[in-house]
């Protein structure tokens, strides 16, 4: 019997694989599909913070961003510019940086089977079997790293992530900008907003266009190309977007008897904007230690992996509950208060707020420092009664 089994070859599943690998435990991590990092839907943007948990090498780098516009509903505007000397944030190519996450893995000693589409789970009280195809593989435990897909979490009664949304983004090749924008508004991404992110691809400039929304992702997504100030940026014609369901919330449980969920499949993404492969990461280095412990002491039973959720809850729990409060409040501003808010934005006051308290990764103190100011909160608060 193999120690663990991991379901999903993303950054979660990867990055635990090489820390149970590197601990000396046997694990296997089955991947669907036949190429690590394809299909990609992921835009990329981390911040370098991340380097505390992988090396991010030079050359999957596809752009360093310092500027970005934020755009409302009738157009109002705000610009941040990061200072030089601040957080550094970069796009990186997600389909060559899981690629670099699986070499590690496997120089590590885990087993990376592709093409691998597990179809079921049993836990007993003995052990996990998943099967693939005709294959059984039984194992003493599971990390579920599969991603947005809650087939096993709603098996097991850990439940699905508490708000679940339509996701689109093309990649095009287009005029050159160091600008990222960000469009928002009921009529432009219902729920959630547009990104436009400029990277170099083989020193062609190109953009990431991508859409989170409630609903009709590839849709909304379509007539935002379609406006003709965005069409000009475009130097080809947009193709079919790559459509995938993203979490903004936890499930219920992240552990079960011989079961860890980390990353996506436990909704560990941040509910302001959805980005999720820091805490993917994140949540898999928490999930791996635990597990590492649990197999040492010979204790897979639910109790003693509940240490997973508290160590998470320690790191993420603030964060995310205020994240998510915080969101709630926005997507009930009727689309004139969120001009005046982009307007409030845009301040001398509140850009060296910004300054002082964005960060990348934790929202938390930022929003904190928004709802001080009291033109912000006062717009924000009258979301409570709607
Ligand atoms: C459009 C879009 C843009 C995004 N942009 C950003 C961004 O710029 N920055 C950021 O930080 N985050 C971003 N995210 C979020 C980020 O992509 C995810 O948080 C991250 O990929 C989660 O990693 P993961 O390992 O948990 O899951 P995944 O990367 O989804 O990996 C899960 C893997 O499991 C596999 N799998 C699923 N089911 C099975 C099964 N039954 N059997 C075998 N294999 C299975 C899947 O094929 C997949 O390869 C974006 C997400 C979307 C949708």
């Amino acid at each position: 019997m193999i120690d663990v089994v991991i379901i999903g070859g993303g950054p979660a599943g990867l990055l635990a694989a090489r820390r149970l690998a590197e601990a000396g435990c046997d694990v296997i991590v089955l991947e669907e599909h036949r190429h690590i990092g394809r299909p990609t839907h992921c835009t990329g943007i981390v911040s370098a913070e991340m380097t505390k948990l992988v090396k991010i090498p030079a050359d999957i780098i596809l752009s360093r961003l310092q500027h970005a516009r934020l755009v409302g509903p009738d157009r109002e505007a705000c610009d941040i510019t990061w200072a030089a000397d601040g957080e550094e944030i970069l796009t990186i190519d997600r389909a060559a940086f899981d690629e670099t996450l699986a070499a590690q893995a496997v120089a590590a000693g885990a087993i990376l089977r592709l093409g691998a589409f597990v179809d079921g789970l049993a836990s007993t009280a003995k052990a996990v079997t998943v099967r693939v195809g005709r294959e059984s593989i039984v194992a003493h435990a599971c990390l579920l790293a599969c991603g947005a897909s809650y087939r096993f979490q709603r098996q097991l009664g850990l439940g699905l992530p508490g708000r679940l949304l339509h996701t689109a983004q093309i990649e095009v090749d287009a005029e050159p900008t160091e600008r990222v924008e960000l469009h928002v508004g009921r009529h432009v991404a219902p729920e959630g907003f547009i990104w436009m992110v400029p990277v170099l691809r083989d020193g062609r400039p190109r953009l990431k266009v991508g859409l989170v929304a409630k609903r009709d992702a590839a849709k909304y997504l379509r007539h935002f190309t379609e406006r003709p100030e965005i069409a000009r940026q475009l130097r080809e014609t947009p193709p079919t977007p790559t459509t995938r369901l993203l979490p903004l919330k936890l499930t219920a449980t992240s552990y079960a008897a011989r079961v860890v969920v980390a990353g996506d499949a436990g909704g560990f993404t941040k509910p302001t904007t959805g980005g999720g492969i820091y805490y993917s990461l994140l949540t898999a280095a928490l999930a791996a230690d635990v597990l590492i412990d649990a197999l040492h002491a010979g204790r897979l039973d639910a109790q003693f992996l509940s240490v997973y959720e508290t160590r998470w809850q320690e790191r993420l729990g603030h964060e995310l509950r205020v994240g998510d409060w915080f969101r709630d409040l926005l997507v009930k501003l009727p689309d004139r208060d969120v001009g005046t808010l982009i307007r409030a934005l845009a301040t001398d006051d509140v850009q060296s707020m910004i300054q002082q308290t964005a960060r990348f990764n934790w929202h938390r103190d930022l929003i904190l420092s928004l709802l001080r100011q009291r033109g912000i909160a006062s717009l924000l608060f009258r979301s409570l009664f709607r």
